[in-house]
Formats: structure tokens, sequence, C-alpha cells
């Protein structure tokens, strides 16, 4: 048995041999993979001409804007966490929309952000308050993010904004005692983003809950987003149903559809370069140390945590155990517990999948570790260098 959701990240490599292919490109480095954008990039593509919905890039997911230009036409533009990412989507992907969302904004930020953003999504009724009126007068169509309260998720607390105690997005009880007159008025669209990693079911139930609880604010709207966390681009998505659910909202409510998923866009699109520095075998365990670090170079695997899919770790057979870990001083700088065909040995390349997402914009220094070189893997194989991180990337962040 081949766990497909492990396979799915190497697809890429089904005509070629991928350790031939990264030979000789030193260690640690990031791969993105063109072949995989475009890939994603057009079944993105032809859900938008299906439905007329929107789809976004977002931004905190995946940033390396020197291939903004693979994605530009499949997208309707990008969605920002703040005034730099919003800036970095008006410069890098021109003449395409640019929305944000913060979960507060700051005023001496605020004419700046008015430069680059098209639609600007508030967090509470305060914000909406002091900003509205001087975003409306600057042409910006106008939203706030809502909290449907209904939990979708499996997963981590932390990343469930319907969680109890959530700050993220207004609920509908709040909307009803602040949300009057002319403030209403002033509102364009509503923004929700409750999903992580999920599947078209959990949106239809959501859309069903706004539904029945936003009724009143859902009439005299201009468009509905449905933030992120769709796995559109995941093999076993349903997207029948997700156009299902569009059309459902731009029927019954009147509305333009948006979508801005950061995951769904570069799943399975890149890919992390690591050697290994050392083995041994502790208490009848074998360990790997390789020249990669969880924590600093894919830090939602201690985060959220998850297993990294990793090239020929997951076939039937396998039957060497081995952990592998970062050479960090932390202990829980722990990559995972593999099962390898044979035992690995000192300078092997082990080649991770699924890399292009929350790696290069959130890495760090930690420990002294050295960031990843960036490279693009262009679809005729050939390897086109976007960084070069030394020491001096490790020492100016911290000084003179
Ligand atoms: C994180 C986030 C996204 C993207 O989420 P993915 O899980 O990467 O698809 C989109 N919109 C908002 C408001 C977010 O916070």
């Amino acid at each position: 048995m081949i766990n497909k959701d492990l396979r799915e990240p190497f697809k890429r490599f089904k005509d070629i041999n991928p350790y031939e292919l990264f030979k000789g490109l030193k260690t640690p480095c990031y791969v993105i993979d063109e072949w995989g954008l475009k890939y994603n990039g057009k079944l993105l593509k032809d859900i938008q001409d299906k439905t007329g919905a929107k789809i976004l890039l977002a931004q905190k997911c995946f940033s390396n804007y020197d291939l903004y230009d693979t994605l530009k036409p499949y997208l309707a533009g990008t969605e920002a966490s703040g005034l730099y990412e919003a800036r970095l989507g008006h410069e890098e992907m021109k003449d395409k929309e640019v929305h944000v969302f913060c979960g507060a904004y700051r005023a001496d930020e605020f004419d700046e952000l008015l430069k680059y953003a098209d639609h600007i999504v508030f967090n509470s009724i305060n914000q909406l308050k002091k900003f509205g009126p001087k975003a409306k007068l600057n042409g910006k169509s106008i939203g706030i993010r809502i909290n449907p309260e209904i939990s979708t998720q499996k997963g981590p607390e932390i990343y469930d904004p319907c969680s109890k105690g959530s700050r993220l997005g207004i609920p509908v009880s709040t909307l009803d005692r602040d949300l009057t007159g002319d403030l209403l008025n002033m509102i364009d669209g509503i923004h929700f983003h409750t999903l992580c990693q999920q599947n078209s079911d959990d949106l239809k139930i959501t859309l069903d809950e706004i539904d029945k609880k936003f009724t009143k604010y859902l009439k005299n709207i201009k468009w509905i987003n449905f933030g992120g966390g769709h796995h559109i681009t995941r093999e076993d998505y349903d997207i029948d149903l997700l156009i299902e659910c569009i059309n459902f909202a731009k029927n019954k409510w009147n509305v333009d559809v948006y979508l801005e998923p950061g995951e769904g866009v570069v799943l399975n699109a890149g890919f992390l370069l690591t050697h290994i520095l050392d083995t041994f075998n502790n208490n009848n365990q074998i360990f790997v140390i390789t020249d990669t670090s969880a924590a600093c170079h894919m830090p939602d695997v201690v985060e959220m945590p998850y297993l990294p899919p990793l090239y020929l770790a997951d076939l039937e057979g396998n039957k060497v155990d081995v952990r592998l870990g970062g050479p960090t001083c932390l202990s829980g700088d722990i990559i995972g517990n593999y099962k390898f065909i044979t035992e690995p040995k000192e300078n092997d390349l082990l080649i991770f999948g699924d890399m292009a997402l929350y790696t290069t914009c959130k890495n760090n220094t930690f420990n002294g570790m050295p960031l990843p070189d960036i490279y693009i893997l262009h679809e005729d194989n050939t390897f086109e260098k976007l960084t070069n991180f030394g020491y001096k990337d490790f020492k100016y962040r911290l000084g003179k």
C-alpha cells in the first residue's frame, strides 16, 4: 500500500530521477517547482472560469515574488496580512487586485496602505469606525470579517478562528449590538476565514450557518470572501461541491465571491533538499542529523505539528526505522520518524516534498542556522537561483 497523500508531492518525478536532477545543489535549499505551480494554477483558473469567482494568493503562505508572474495568469490577485504584504502584492503582481485583512490597522500606516489595497477588511466595529470613512473616501471596497462560530476543524485550536475565545472575526451578537445605521451602510462585503486544510464539505457547513445567522447582513452587500484554508488542489478535494457552494452564494445573496487560499495555490509545488550530516544508533534507535532544521526551515512541522513527506520513505516494505532531526540545540527539532528501504548514510541526499508553503516566508535563523538558498525548478528541468543567504543575513537582522 502506498500512502497517496505522501506520494502526491512527488508526482513531478514520474519520468525523472530526482537524485540525478538535484545532484550538485548545495543544501539545505528550497526548490520551488514551476510545473507544480502551473498545475495548481490551471485547476484554480478553471474554477474561476466556470463560476466567475475570483481566487487570490494568500501571501503569508507563499511570497516568493519571482514566481508571481508564473501565477498571475491564473489568479485575480493577492491577499495580504498587512502593509508589507499589501505593498509586495501591489508591486509584484501588477494590475491585479490587492486585498488586505489585519487584526488591527495602525494609524501611522493607513495612508500608505490606501496606496496599495483595493479591498480592506476590518476585524472590529471600532476599526471600521476609525478607518472606514477614509477608506471609502479613497474609493476602497470595505468589508468586515465575521466569526460564524461554527468549528469544522479537527486540528489544533491555534489554527481554528472559531475556537472559544477567538479574537478573529466579529460574532453576530456584536453585529446586532453595534453595527447600525451609517456603519451598516458603509459595508461593501463580508469576509470569513475559518477553514484550515479542509475540503468543501466543511465550507458548505459554514455557508449554511452563515446563511442562517447573518441573514440580515447578507442583504445589500456586493461581495463575500470565503477566506483561505480550502485545500482545492489536493487530490481528494471535492471541486464540484466547491462550485456548488460558490453558485449558492452568488445566487442567494447576489454577490461576487472571492477565495484566498495560500496552501491551495502552492500545494505540492516545492521541495526542501538536505544532506545527512551524521547518523548514530542510541538505545537501538537509528538517528539521522540533517543539515536542515525543522524548527528553522519548516517551522510548521514543529508548530502544527505534522510529518513532512519524504521521497521514497512511504513505500510498502520499507523496514529501517529512522528518526530524523536537525542540528540545533532544541530537543524538539525533530522532523519525524520514517521507514527507509536501507539504512541511510552520511552525505545521502534527502528530498522533502510539499515545501513551498509556510517555509521560505516563515523560516528563521535560530541557533545561527543559515537560511536555505532558494531555487526555481523550471518546467524544462533547469534551475534558477533566487537567493544566496549567508552570515550577513544572520548578523544584520540583529544590530548595526
Ligand atoms: C491564513 C489565511 C489565509 C490562507 O490560508 P491557507 O490555509 O494558507 O489557505 C487566507 N486568508 C486569511 C485571512 C488568513 O488568515
